[in-house]
């Protein structure tokens, strides 16, 4: 039913989430998000821990990304969304043509990662294991924050994660990505066709799919359509958080959708 992104596993439903989401849940449904963020920054919360390793305070305040001797060590940090959406086409350019720098690998660059992190662009992808964003974007360590979940999905953990990352450590671009040849996108389709009834784990992922559906085309077209239109829906859906919203409109942040395409290792949508 679901080839591609089932075998990752399921992402956690509200009703039996795992047990880093349980702290993001009891926050987002507690007292509200900003709680699950100050938890977060305080390290008190083993999500929080994980997030914030070398310290959120740090990252925000390190006045420039730090140097050293690999491909792009030296390269400028990327603080306009334009900048950083340059820096993803010329890095998928490198993937789609064979000449990777893999930056942002060296000793140096490990070490300077322990005092922060400063990543110029957050990436929610599909979990797919033929869409790594690091790989095609040919990024490196502390370049960028990649959330993912089957289809692009949102829920709770989720959205907290991703604001994280633009609100608390000021990233200036997000990217949902989706791709060609989705299992979860085909699996939507599949069952609003057949009416089967699916496990509980594929129904909470294909419920929020299949309102995007595509019905003006079927196949293979019908998916890349309905995967741009989801991962749009998505795209539209981040940019109208009402904290987020406020810095899309005032040039701080971008929001745009993307599709990989497995065919030609290209990601379309970002120029
Ligand atoms: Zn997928």
């Amino acid at each position: 039913m679901i080839s591609n992104c089932e075998a990752t596993g399921p992402l956690p439903t509200p009703s039996h989430p795992t047990a880093p989401c349980t702290a993001t849940a009891a926050a987002t449904h507690g007292n509200g998000r900003r709680t699950f963020l100050r938890t977060a920054l305080a390290g008190s919360a083993a999500l929080g821990a994980a997030l914030t390793l070398g310290g959120a305070g740090q990252a925000v305040a390190a006045p420039s990304r730090p140097a050293g001797p690999g491909a792009l060590d030296s390269a400028p940090a990327a603080t306009t969304p334009n900048q950083a959406l340059k820096r993803l086409v010329a890095g998928n350019n490198r993937w789609r043509a064979g000449t990777q720098q893999h930056p942002n690998e060296s000793a140096a660059r490990r070490v300077a990662a322990v005092s922060g992190q400063q990543p110029f662009a957050l990436v929610l992808s599909c979990i797919d294991s033929r869409v790594p964003p690091e790989l095609v974007f040919d990024q490196g360590l502390g370049d960028l924050m990649v959330i993912r979940s089957a289809g692009c999905v949102l829920d709770s953990a989720v959205i907290g994660s991703l604001k994280y990352g633009v609100l608390e450590l000021g990233i200036p671009l997000l990217v949902t990505l989706g791709h060609q040849h989705c299992g979860a996108v085909k699996a939507a389709i599949q069952a609003e066709e057949t009416g089967a009834q699916l496990p509980e784990h594929l129904d909470y992922l294909v419920d929020r799919i299949i309102p995007s559906i595509d019905h003006t085309t079927t196949g293979e077209a019908q998916v890349d359509a309905t995967t741009n239109a989801f991962t749009r829906s998505v795209r539209d859906t981040l940019s109208a958080e009402v904290d987020i919203a406020p810095r899309v409109a005032d040039g701080r942040i971008k929001v745009v959708s993307a599709r990989y395409q497995l065919t030609t290792q290209r990601v379309h949508g970002l120029a």
